[in-house]
């Protein structure tokens, strides 16, 4: 049963979905988008969960981060774990410190010795990985189970890590959260992307190590579909909708939603027969995504927002304005790569044998 009620509720204004008829801006943002249309420069809504996937939807990107998280720190590490190619690891490596998720370290300027180490905004990845492995465990792991257990070294317990409330620490779900424009808020022109194929980065995710993060990233998909799905959390429904919210081509438009059709976090439903019209309403596993992606809004938010947040949250439960956080199911304080321990559930030896004591989103 695809629950179809939209999830980011917005308090002061009217919920276009529901009141088709009545074109009423959702808010300055929502505006400015229009405004910007008009000009005929494609926009979007500044948002933080498109700066951060820009980053992670690149399997290749994502891999190598991951591989950090794991303890590699060499080039050549990254390169046997990930059988990734020569050229392939530099382009990413270089993103990467552009970036500034990773820190170049050369020990002198006589050797060759360089590592790349993860900065601090890398290591805040960690939560949104988190995140992510937790949906790939809960909806990925039937046929191959769950690679990694973890154990949260504050509290030495088993932990299941859950995206919660800052003020309450209680688990923030979709229907629960209403939003408003915070200071960053805005419009930005869309980005050319370089590439719109998709179909060689599915298997790519793949790669290395077993693990939940990888199925998740796979099964959303590339950034488009991060983008379609992230509409559809703002109520989006229809094909005009997500196409004029997002100034997408239709043809890329389409095959993603069938994608995510596919696999399994849209339903497609009639709304209108003759000529007959769908629209694409979020399964209960497209909805659990929530988690995963207000995660990547809140590591935007930090890093690269200037502090400015495009978008302010507030959890219905408690009343409060908050940051989403990975909490502990166990002792419900906040996890970070430095507390958490893992057992892995395959033969590492098979991966490099890297056993690192951080533990690792799997
Ligand atoms: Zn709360
Ligand atoms: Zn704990």
């Amino acid at each position: 049963m695809p629950i179809s009620i939209p999830i980011f509720r917005q308090e002061t204004v009217l919920n276009p979905v529901q009141s088709p008829k009545r074109r009423v801006p959702r808010s300055k943002s929502a505006a400015a988008v229009q405004a910007g249309k008009a000009q005929g420069a494609p926009r979007e809504r500044k948002c933080s969960v498109a700066r951060t996937v820009t980053i992670l939807s690149d399997a290749w990107t994502f891999l190598v981060i991951r591989e950090a998280f794991f303890g590699a720190h060499r080039f050549e590490e990254f390169r046997t774990m990930l059988e990734i190619p020569r050229a392939t690891l530099t382009d990413r490596l270089q993103r990467l410190v552009a970036e500034e998720i990773f820190r170049r370290i050369e020990y002198s300027e006589t050797s060759s010795w360089v590592e790349y180490r993860l900065t601090r905004s890398g290591m805040d990845l960690y939560p949104t990985f988190m995140a992510l492995m937790q949906f790939g465990d809960n909806w990925l792991s039937e046929k191959h189970g769950v690679p990694l257990q973890l154990i949260h070294t504050q509290c030495e317990q088993v932990t299941k890590p859950y995206v919660g409330c800052s003020h309450c620490r209680e688990k923030v779900v979709a229907r629960r959260v209403s939003y408003r424009d915070g200071p960053g808020s805005g419009s930005v022109v869309v980005e050319p992307m370089k590439r719109s194929r998709r179909s060689s980065d599915d298997n790519q995710f793949n790669r290395g190590r077993p693990s939940s993060v990888s199925r998740a990233l796979q099964v959303i998909g590339d950034r488009w579909s991060f983008l379609v799905i992230r509409e559809a959390f703002f109520g989006a429904r229809r094909f005009d909708k997500l196409q004029s919210e997002l100034g997408i081509a239709p043809n890329i438009l389409s095959d993603r939603l069938t994608r995510l059709v596919d696999r399994g976090i849209f339903m497609k439903r009639m709304y209108q027969s003759g000529p007959d019209r769908f629209e694409y309403l979020l399964t209960p596993m497209g909805f659990d995504l929530y988690g995963p992606l207000i995660m990547m809004m809140a590591w935007g938010d930090k890093w690269r927002s200037n502090g400015k947040a495009p978008l302010v949250l507030t959890h219905l439960d408690c009343g409060h304005d908050f940051t989403p956080m990975v909490l502990c199911s166990e002792c419900r304080e906040p996890i970070a790569a430095h507390s958490m321990q893992y057992r892995m559930r395959y033969n590492p030896d098979r991966f490099g044998g890297k056993k690192s004591s951080r533990a690792l989103p799997g």
